[in-house]
């Protein structure tokens, strides 16, 4: 059992508050992400489980019991860093069993707990190395194999693939996924990146200016966002908005366009928002709804991204496989008339819809 509740956490800088008020409980064996922009509280929150950093009120829990003036070392937690400063001069299997020995634990014990971490992130044939010789993402497996010879309660991890390039980030996002699956363990990951929350979570966090904006399995997040910080926040490309009035039906903008709307979600005359992802935004031979100028092609491989001008909009269009549009071109898009999202004008919340 190693469940975290976290309750009416606050935390001050002098006159500063952080997190103004924060509650969310974490189940056993869960992986969760806490995610949002840069100065949005989400490694004080972490330093604050991990007892790095101190508390100004609330309580944590970790399995029921109030950790709040508990030292590191006794939450029984290890946390895996961006920078994983592995100790040069020493081997792999000397820095993997360093905490270990550092707690006066038996030689043979050390020995075993090494070798358990070190076939489940196949680092066996590098034990003897030194750091200096091992890549990026070999040594970032050091640094959770020096984690997981611990055997802890729980596992922080903060941004810990920041340091990688983009094809390692990939690979070790499914080796700490396949790493959660194997061992079962409860998760707390800090990330400023939505891909990374969206792949490897059961459960997100989105962070905004110390509070929580909204939290929920990936895909719901994805599919129903709670407000339109978290609609903007998540996917990539980021999903369209349109802002404007509803008139009959539809919503009319201040370029003059309007987007006919089959779901009024509130009375004529209210501001609102509308969001289109780009997957469900179309460039059309027939009638659209926008019509426009192509301004960016952007080929990605599989998927290609366009991005039209409609007025003082720039929408984005995922558009599957190629194209031959070009910039300058003109081109008809139509939204997806179910998969549009309504958000209040003034409040940014989501509206029915
Ligand atoms: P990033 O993604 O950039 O690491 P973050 O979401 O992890 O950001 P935090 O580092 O938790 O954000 O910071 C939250 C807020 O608290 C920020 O406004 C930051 O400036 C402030 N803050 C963090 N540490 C201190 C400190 N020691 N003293 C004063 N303010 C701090």
């Amino acid at each position: 059992m190693s469940s975290i509740q976290i309750s009416n956490l606050n935390k001050k800088y002098g006159g500063f508050e952080a997190i103004p008020d924060l509650s969310l409980d974490i189940e056993d064996g869960e992986f969760v992400i806490l995610v949002g922009p840069s100065g949005c509280g989400k490694s004080t929150l972490l330093r604050m489980l991990a007892g790095l950093e101190s508390i100004t009120g609330g309580d944590i829990r970790i399995d029921g019991q109030i950790v709040n003036d508990m030292m590191p070392r006794q939450r029984d937690i290890a946390m895996v860093f961006q920078s994983y400063a592995l100790y040069p001069h020493m081997t792999v299997e000397q820095n993997m069993g360093f905490s270990l020995k550092m707690d006066k634990q038996p030689k043979e014990k050390i020995a075993e707990q090494v070798q358990r971490a070190a076939s489940i992130l196949t680092l066996e044939p590098l034990l003897k190395r030194k750091p200096s010789q091992l890549s990026g993402g070999q040594r970032q497996r050091v640094a959770m194999g020096r984690a997981i010879v611990r055997d802890p309660k729980v596992f922080l991890f903060d941004e810990p693939l920041s340091n990688l390039d983009a094809k390692l980030r990939v690979q070790m996002r499914h080796e700490i996924k396949a790493l959660h699956q194997r061992l079962k363990s409860t998760i707390v990951y800090v990330t400023h990146d939505q891909i990374e929350a969206l792949t490897m979570a059961d459960r997100i966090v989105v962070m905004d200016a110390g509070k929580i904006a909204q939290v929920g399995a990936p895909l719901d997040l994805y599919d129903r966002p709670a407000n339109r910080f978290v609609a903007e926040f998540l996917g990539s490309p980021s999903m369209n908005i349109l802002e404007g009035t509803l008139i009959s039906g539809a919503l009319s903008m201040t370029s003059g366009a309007s987007l006919p709307l089959p779901d009024v979600p509130a009375r004529d005359g209210a501001q609102i928002a509308v969001g289109i992802r780009p997957e469900h935004l179309e460039v059309t031979d027939g009638p659209g709804d926008f019509a426009g100028e192509v301004e960016v092609v952007e080929p990605t491989g599989s998927d290609t991204v366009v991005v039209a001008r409609v007025g003082e909009h720039a929408l984005t269009c995922g558009v599957r496989g190629r194209t031959d549009l070009r910039p300058g071109q003109p081109v008809n898009l139509r939204a997806d008339p179910a998969h549009l999202h309504f958000f209040d004008g003034g409040t940014g919340d989501r509206m029915a819809g």
